[in-house]
């Protein structure tokens, strides 16, 4: 596949189809500027600022965009909470759909056949196969990405973390607890 791509860039740059020049930058884009530590930004500051976290749950969209976060994929994002009651998960049962702005790109098995199904027959048992046991009175609700809607999971304060500031916090956050997958 890599040998393919390279092909195809070599014959398009040649044919002046594209600017080797526009290509790097877009790579440079995603590999270093988007990407899971901007969703963690948001959600470290949603812990640190009850207001920005308010304003999170009513218009992610606009909030993410406070702290520099928007583009494709971005356009509509919903952020759900992790309580104490209610767990979160996120999947895109018809395709890959995923708030690039602040997660970046999907993981493969994000877009893996397996994961779409499984997520919505058995959201309880994909967890538990990525190490985490939800105990039985934690309600598990499944949020379905479309082209339009894509959801930003907010995990759970980490207890004994009050004297941190927000950098530190935005470290404890990782990718998969923001799709849902796992815990913090
Ligand atoms: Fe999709």
């Amino acid at each position: 596949m890599a040998l393919r791509v390279k092909a195809l860039e070599s014959l398009m740059v040649e044919k002046g189809l594209v600017d080797p020049a526009a290509l790097d930058a877009l790579v440079d884009h995603f590999e270093h500027k988007v990407g899971p530590r901007n969703g963690a930004r948001v959600v470290a500051r949603a812990w640190s600022d009850p207001a920005y976290r308010t304003r999170l749950l009513a218009d992610a969209t606009v909030a993410i965009a406070e702290l520099g976060y928007a583009g494709g994929q971005g356009e509509h994002v919903v952020a759900v909470e992790n309580t104490p009651s209610v767990h979160n998960l996120v999947v895109c049962t018809l395709c890959s759909c995923y708030p690039w702005p602040v997660l970046g790109l999907p993981p493969v098995w994000y877009k893996s056949a397996p994961y779409r199904a499984r997520a919505v027959i058995d959201p309880r048992g994909v967890i538990a196969e990525f190490g985490t046991d939800l105990p039985e009175d934690v309600e598990v609700r499944v949020w379905d990405s479309t082209a339009e809607i894509r959801y930003l999971v907010i995990p759970r304060r980490p207890a004994g973390t009050e004297g941190l500031d927000e950098a530190a916090l935005a470290a404890l956050v990782t990718r998969d607890g923001m799709i849902g997958t796992a815990l913090l």
